[in-house]
């Protein structure tokens, strides 16, 4: 896709000056072929993750790509760089567990200096105590820790690691933090923790914290993925608001959740239903992987190596036409309820959630 640049001319006055400037800009922002603009990106620091969650990644430890596939730090700089000159200002930081990558904070922090407006981080909470204060000086806004059961044993299921009391430390360390807002990220999965639904809601209540409900996807690495195993949004609000009355709150159009508060109480639920209720249409996300790969959608049947470019001596100016074509080509919606639907040949652990 050719990338036009408007230069302001000499004898332009002040106004037409910013009006140029501001076209110019326009012409550089990422956009797909719907017109959707493009403003979120997550980035997958690392494969590598110290949980083993049963609907996520298999049980081998030695399963993540060898050191010299990920991209370097410095490559992630570049890339990010180039990126929000593009128009993304709001980042996700993921993996893989994105704390057991180190110099992950001082990777935040330079995002930060790039001027990132709205900066978080995913993560199993296993590290997150002993590394809370260095996420917070480095400049991240806003934390997303992910907890699939409130009962430790089933928790030590889920994970296949026995985390519980360091996760829930690393939720009270989150909530003692300046990070706002603590969101508590649950995938429930039918026949394992469905039944959990109300004690999670309790728990957003009791803690004040944003409690989402993230429906299982297609995603898993050993492919045990059917859709009887999903438990939707609808069954969710409709069990919660059984026991307490649930108040819409506004949401932007590109949100993942549909946001509720407890009428009269604190706490907050967030139901995220791509397989139920896809939310493609405004959909404003890109994602980079560990290795240097640019994706679309989680579902998107290919990637987009960016490393030939990265280790081939291309310009910054290459690699940003380069990105907004591929971006330009971003999918219309997923197609999990398609009848055609084949899951992509990436897991989430090696796409980044
Ligand atoms: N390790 C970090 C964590 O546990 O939050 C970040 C990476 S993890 C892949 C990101 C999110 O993806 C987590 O909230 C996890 O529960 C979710 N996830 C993983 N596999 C999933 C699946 N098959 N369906 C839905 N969500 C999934």
């Amino acid at each position: 896709m050719a990338v036009t640049h408007a230069q302001p001319k000499g004898c332009a006055t002040e106004n037409e000056s910013k009006a140029l400037a501001t076209s110019s800009k326009t012409d550089m922002m990422l956009r797909d072929q719907f017109g959707r603009p493009i403003t979120d990106l997550r980035i997958s620091v690392t494969d590598r993750c110290n949980f083993r969650c049963v609907y996520c990644r298999s049980a081998d430890p030695e399963n993540h790509m060898a050191e010299r596939q990920l991209l370097r730090w410095e490559e992630f700089d570049r890339l990010a760089r180039i990126l929000v000159d593009l128009g993304i200002h709001k980042i996700r930081v993921t993996g893989g567990e994105p704390l057991v990558r180190e110099g992950v904070e001082d990777f935040i922090a330079r995002l930060r200096a790039l001027g990132v407006k709205d900066l978080s981080i995913t993560t199993n909470g296993h590290l997150l105590a002993d590394r809370c204060d260095r996420l917070v000086a480095a400049g991240l806004n806003r934390i997303n820790i992910s907890l699939d059961s409130l009962d430790r044993s089933r928790f030590e299921q889920i994970t296949r690691t026995k985390s519980f009391d360091r996760v829930m430390a690393g939720i009270d360390a989150a909530q003692a933090s300046p990070l706002r807002p603590v969101k508590v990220n649950a995938v429930l999965v039918r026949g394992l923790n469905d039944d959990e639904v109300e004690a999670f809601a309790e728990f957003a209540r009791e803690r004040a914290l944003i409690m989402r409900f993230i429906e299982f996807m297609p995603l898993d690495a050993d492919r045990h993925w059917t859709r009887d195993l999903v438990v939707t949004a609808a069954e969710i609000h409709r069990r919660i608001s059984a026991r307490w009355e649930l108040v819409p709150v506004p949401h932007e159009r590109s949100e993942t959740a549909r946001k509720y508060r407890f009428a009269g109480g604190r706490g907050e639920i967030g139901l995220i239903a791509p397989v139920s209720q896809p939310f493609c249409g405004f959909c404003s996300r890109i994602r980079l992987t560990a290795d240097g790969k640019l994706r679309t959608c989680l579902f998107s049947k290919e990637d987009h190596d960016l490393k030939p470019l990265l280790r081939g001596g291309a310009t910054d100016k290459e690699i940003a036409e380069e990105i907004q074509a591929i971006v330009h080509e971003k999918e219309k919606g997923h197609r999990i309820n398609e009848p055609d639907f084949v899951p992509p040949s990436r897991t989430m652990v090696f796409i980044g959630g």
